[in-house]
C-alpha cells in the first residue's frame, strides 16, 4: 500500500455528480456545517457518500475531519468519544449518531464494535505497540491512533467505492482511489494489496461479502482471489465482532444472498462451523434447507420493514449442528427433553468461541428449540399452555419452516396453524377428542416420506 506519496483527488464538481443536499441527513449537514465554521476540513464518507451516487438512502451518515476528538467534544455538547483502538466521536441528535472521525495516517479497522481484548488469541500480543499504534505478529491492527490528513487518511479505508469524500466547503466528491468508476461499473476493488489488507483486518472479507450481497457489486478478481485461501484468518477474530457483523450479513434484507456468498468462499464453515460440518451429512441437510427458507423470509420481512430477531436466525443456523449433537451423544428415535438441552448446550458453548451469541439471544433461542418436542403433544388441555408461553410465535414460525421441508409433519403445523383462529372451549374440545402420544423431536435420521419428499424438491446441495 501506498501511504508515502500524496496523490492529487479526482474532484467532481458539485454540477458533474448526483448527490443533492437534500438527502442528507439534517443532522450530519449540522455537524458538517459546524465543523466548517470553525475552521475544521468535513466530509461526508464512505458507505453514505457511495449510497447516494447509487441512489440509496443511507443508514448511517459518517464524516471525516481533521478535527481532533478533544475539538470535537468542545465544538458539540451532544458528543461523547469512544472506542480505544479507534477513537471515533459520536455525535447524538435523539435517535441519531452521526459518527465522526479524524482523518487517520495509517490503515486501521474502522470499528471497535464488540471488540472484546479478553477474546483476543494469545498470539495476538502486540509486536509493535505505542501509544498510538500497536500491531501482531501477523499484522493484524489492534490499535491505531495516529492522526493525518485526508489523503492519507484514504488508504486505511477497505474498498474504492468506500473511500469517497463529499466536501461541505463547495460540495463536490474527492476521489484518491478510483471509487466513482468502481461504483459506475459496479464492482469492490479492494485499496493496496488486498492479502496484505485482509490480514490486518480479517472481517474485511465479510464486508466483501456484504456490500457484493447489499449492492449487488461484483467482487473484482485480484480483491476476490484471496478469499478462500484467507477464510481461516476469521478464527483469530473477536467472537463478539463476528456476532456483530453476522447480523449485518443476515439481518439486513440480503441474508440469502450473503449466504451464498458465505459459502462459495468458504468463509461460512469459521463462522458456524458445527452448522456446516452437519449441513454435509445427510440426514442433517434438510437443516441448510430451513435456513436458506429461513433467510429469504427473514429478508422478506426486512424489506416490509418487519421485525426479525436475532433469536430466531440463530435457532435456523444452528438446528442441524444441534441435531447432530444429539444423535451422536446416542439419542433414539424418540430423543428426550435433557438429550435436546443437552445439545443445544453443547452446540452453543462450541459456538461461543467463533460468533459469540449473547446470552439474551442464546437463552430465549434455547426455548424456542425447546418447544420443538412440545409441539408433537396435542392430547390434553395441559397441551394448549404452549400457546400462552412468551417464546410461542417463534417457536410455531419455527415448525413451520420444519413442516416446510419435510421435516415436521404439514398436518400437526396444519393443527397449530387452526388452533389459534378458534375459541377457547373449541380448542379443549379438540384436545380431548386426542389420543395421548409421544413428544418425539426429528432428530432421528429422517423417515421415509421426508426423504421422498426432499428428492422431489430437489434437495439442498450447497450453491
Ligand atoms: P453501511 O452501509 O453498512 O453503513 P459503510 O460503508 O458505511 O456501510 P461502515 O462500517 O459504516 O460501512 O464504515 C464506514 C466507512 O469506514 C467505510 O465505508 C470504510 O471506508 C471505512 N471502514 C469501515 N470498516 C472498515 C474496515 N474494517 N477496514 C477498512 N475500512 C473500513
Ligand atoms: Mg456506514
Amino acid at each position: 500500500m501506498n501511504v508515502s506519496t500524496h496523490p492529487q483527488p479526482l474532484i467532481i464538481p458539485r454540477s458533474e455528480h448526483s448527490i443533492s443536499r437534500a438527502a442528507i441527513s439534517a443532522n450530519a449537514l449540522k455537524v458538517l456545517y459546524r465543523l466548517k465554521e470553525a475552521g475544521y476540513e468535513a466530509f461526508l464518507v464512505g458507505g453514505a457518500v457511495r449510497d447516494l451516487l447509487l441512489g440509496i438512502t443511507p443508514k448511517d451518515f459518517d464524516v471525516a475531519t481533521n478535527a481532533l476528538p478533544d475539538d470535537m467534544r468542545r465544538l458539540f455538547r451532544n458528543c461523547r468519544l469512544i472506542g480505544r483502538r479507534f477513537r471515533l466521536a459520536h455525535v447524538h441528535f435523539g435517535n441519531e449518531i452521526i459518527e465522526v472521525a479524524t482523518f487517520r495516517a495509517a490503515a486501521a479497522p474502522e470499528r471497535e464494535e464488540g471488540d472484546d481484548p479478553e477474546a483476543d488469541p494469545s498470539d495476538a500480543l502486540p509486536v509493535e505497540d505505542s501509544e498510538e499504534r500497536a500491531v501482531d505478529h501477523r499484522g493484524r491492527i489492534l490499535r491505531d491512533n495516529i492522526y493525518g490528513t485526508i489523503d492519507e487518511d484514504v488508504w486505511r479505508r477497505d474498498f474504492g467505492a468506500n473511500a469517497l469524500y463529499y466536501n461541505v466547503e463547495d460540495f463536490s466528491v474527492w476521489d484518491f482511489v478510483g471509487g466513482v468508476a468502481d461504483i459506475r461499473e459496479r464492482r469492490l476493488k479492494m485499496i493496496g494489496d488486498p492479502e496484505a489488507r485482509y490480514r490486518e483486518d480479517p472481517v474485511r472479507m465479510l464486508r466483501a461479502v456484504r456490500f457484493a450481497a447489499k449492492l449487488d457489486f461484483s467482487i473484482e478478481s485480484s480483491t476476490e482471489e484471496p478469499l478462500g485461501r484467507l477464510a481461516h484468518l476469521l478464527d483469530g477474530v473477536p467472537p463478539a465482532r463476528l456476532f456483530d457483523e453476522t447480523l449485518k450479513l443476515f439481518l439486513s434484507g440480503f441474508g440469502a444472498k450473503a449466504y451464498r456468498l458465505l459459502r462459495r468462499y468458504g468463509l461460512f464453515e469459521h463462522l458456524f462451523p458445527r452448522s456446516a460440518a452437519a449441513f454435509v451429512l445427510t440426514p442433517y441437510a434438510y437443516a441448510q434447507e430451513m435456513l436458506e427458507i429461513g433467510l429469504v423470509n427473514t429478508d422478506e420481512r426486512v424489506i416490509a420493514d418487519k421485525a426479525v430477531t436475532p433469536t430466531f436466525l440463530f435457532a435456523v443456523l444452528l438446528w442441524g449442528a444441534v441435531l447432530r449433537e444429539m444423535n451422536e451423544q446416542g439419542a433414539g428415535h424418540a430423543p428426550d427433553l435433557a438429550q435436546l438441552l443437552q445439545a443445544c448446550d453443547a452446540v452453543l458453548k462450541a459456538q461461543q468461541s467463533r460468533v459469540a451469541i449473547p446470552r439474551r439471544f442464546a437463552v430465549p433461542m434455547r426455548e424456542l428449540l425447546m418447544l420443538q418436542p412440545r409441539f408433537n403433544r396435542r392430547a390434553g388441555v395441559k397441551s394448549l399452555s404452549l400457546l400462552q408461553h412468551p417464546r410461542f410465535r417463534a417457536a410455531y414460525d419455527f415448525l413451520l419452516l420444519r413442516a416446510q421441508v419435510g421435516a415436521a409433519d404439514p398436518e400437526l403445523a396444519q393443527w397449530w396453524t387452526h388452533i389459534q383462529t378458534i375459541p377457547q372451549e373449541e380448542r379443549v374440545a379438540l384436545v380431548q377428542a386426542r389420543p395421548a402420544e409421544a413428544a418425539a423431536v426429528d432428530g432421528a435420521p429422517p423417515a421415509a416420506g421426508r426423504r421422498r419428499r426432499r428428492r422431489r424438491r430437489g434437495g439442498a446441495a450447497p450453491k
